[in-house]
């Protein structure tokens, strides 16, 4: 029987794949090994592709089930796509992946979109799923794997099932061959060296409501590192984990591995990973900075500004590591609301004063519209945070909320007066403690700081905020843009971060801001 898993891919990053589709298929070959009952292939689109020339290739393939991996930017599409297929065929729809949840599926009717759910890890849960279809297909009276939601005609199931996969069971897609290689070789590749994370923040759903962390064979993550940085030569490589150093010892061996790769590469591909400011040491920042191409960076005040985002292409150059990390707010109250911990100051300084002693780069996250936060306090988190990106390269991250499927958030909306898209990306737009007006300007401001911030144009911000209040100084560049620039989607449409990752750069002339910086009294 043919099982085919459907990636669509964000064409926000540059690699053409899905890891999770890959890990199951290797997982499913493993499992099927001796029997030829099942072959599994994969079918990847970016998310731009229409829903009938993936229709298309899905019927010319003609599987008995498909598989579908969903996550925000993919699925709207996914729903279209099972709709039309269901108006014509009888194929078994599979759905799993972080936007499906409990919460979104337990309320449908026998309408709903799929016939099997998957929450959570999927590897063991499809594999079981697969072995009760097949067994149905020969006629084989057996009952839906516990940790299956389905449909039976007039409405949802669900038994819970509470095991967990082992990540040693979980064969490498790279070293196994199971990932075609012209989808990652010198591109980018994805790696996982552990699963589920210490933490459960509330907005998150990252753990999978996993009891603690796994890890995969720590020989195996070294030797898939030089199969491929050394064989397929990857030019970037994206580590999954929710906290890199969540064992920090593990972290720098693999950190270690990775220098004496640059011993005999003389370069590296660009890593990026993420940590929190509490989990590391100074010995393993020192590492990170052995991986750097250069001694002493700073783009910033090496490069011009001009009218595109340069954060990958131009500031974060030869730095070698992306060190991503959260901290999401300085707002005691809203870090407690969203299951966090408050931010310790002196820790954090000392943080930030090693991270920049030894000249590696951060890439900082910052949520906008966490519940509790509000117009003030979140401006005021920035003045505390700027100063430590003062002739720096970091980059400062600011995303708007997001209430993601199965999240504990989801359940806490009303309690916090969250009103947010029930469609994908799911942003928020009012809060109790930020009203819909104050949210929009918040974003609004935000997406100028951002333009100037994650720029070259950061010397001439930091020279004009001298003595000057950090929402001051925007609300003055704003009422300037208005008066110059009116037309500009600032003020036409939704301000979000694909905004202001993306077309602020060309509404926002860089002359334009620098003069105004330079001339700023
Ligand atoms: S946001 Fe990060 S730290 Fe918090 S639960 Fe999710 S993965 Fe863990």
């Amino acid at each position: 029987m043919k099982l085919l898993l459907i990636n669509i891919y964000s064409t926000d990053t540059i690699a053409r794949y899905l890891l999770s589709s890959y890990l199951l298929k290797a997982y499913l070959q493993k499992q099927f090994m001796d029997s030829e009952e099942l072959t599994v292939h994969i079918f990847n689109f970016s998310c731009k592709t229409s829903i009938d020339i993936i229709c298309n290739e899905i019927l010319s393939y003609n599987p008995d089930f498909i598989g579908y991996s969903s996550y925000i930017w993919n699925i709207e599409h996914i729903i279209n796509i099972i709709r039309k297929l269901k108006s014509c065929t009888k194929y078994v729809h599979i759905l799993g992946g972080p936007e499906i949840s409990l919460s979104r599926i337990l309320p449908l009717s026998k309408e709903s979109t799929g016939d099997y759910y998957i929450t959570g890890e999927g590897e063991k849960k499809l594999t079981d799923l697969m072995s009760y279809l097949i067994g149905k297909e020969k006629n084989i009276t057996l009952n839906v794997p516990d940790g299956i939601a389905y449909n039976k005609g007039d409405g949802i199931y669900y038994k819970e099932d509470k095991s967990f996969v082992k990540l040693e069971d979980v064969p490498s897609v790279y070293l196994t061959g199971v990932i075609e290689d012209y989808l990652y070789e010198k591109q980018q590749a994805f790696l996982e060296t552990q699963r589920g994370c210490k933490f459960r923040c509330k907005y998150c759903v990252y753990h999978k409501q996993l009891p603690e962390v796994s890890y995969y064979p720590l020989q195996r993550i070294l030797d898939e590192l030089d199969y491929l940085i050394i064989n397929k030569k990857i030019s970037a490589l994206r580590i999954f984990d929710a906290i890199f150093t969540t064992d920090l010892n593990r972290a720098k061996i693999i950190v270690r591995h990775l220098y004496k790769l640059k011993e005999k590469l003389s370069s590296l591909p660009f890593i990026y990973w993420e940590f929190e400011y509490n989990s590391i040491d100074e010995e393993f920042i020192e590492l990170v900075s052995s991986l750097k191409v250069r001694g002493k960076i700073n783009n910033c005040h090496e490069i011009l500004s001009v009218n595109r985002n340069q954060i990958y292409t131009d500031i974060l150059k030869d730095y070698t590591v992306i060190n991503c990390t959260g901290i999401q707010s300085f707002c005691e109250d809203a870090l407690k609301a969203s299951g966090r911990q408050r931010i310790n100051p002196k820790k954090f300084n000392e943080f930030m004063n090693i991270i920049n002693k030894y000249n590696i780069v951060l890439k900082i996250d910052i949520i906008l519209g966490l519940p509790c936060e509000t117009f003030d306090t979140y401006f005021s988190g920035l003045e505390l945070l700027l100063p430590y990106i003062k002739d720096t390269d970091h980059i400062l991250n600011i995303h708007l909320l997001q209430i993601l499927p199965g999240s504990e958030l989801e359940l806490l909306c009303n309690d916090y007066g969250i009103k947010y898209s029930i469609y994908a990306p799911h942003i928020i737009y009012a809060t109790k403690s930020m009203e819909e007006t104050e949210l929009k300007r918040a974003s609004i401001l935000t997406a100028i700081l951002f333009r100037i911030i994650n720029s070259p144009l950061r010397k001439y911000f930091f020279k004009a905020k001298e003595n000057e209040k950090v929402v001051d100084i925007l609300e003055k560049i704003l009422y300037a843009l208005r008066c110059e620039f009116p037309g500009i989607n600032l003020f036409n449409q939704r301000v979000d971060d694909n905004y202001w990752n993306n077309n602020i750069y060309r509404d926002i002339p860089s002359d334009w801001l620098k003069e105004f910086l330079a001339c700023y009294k």
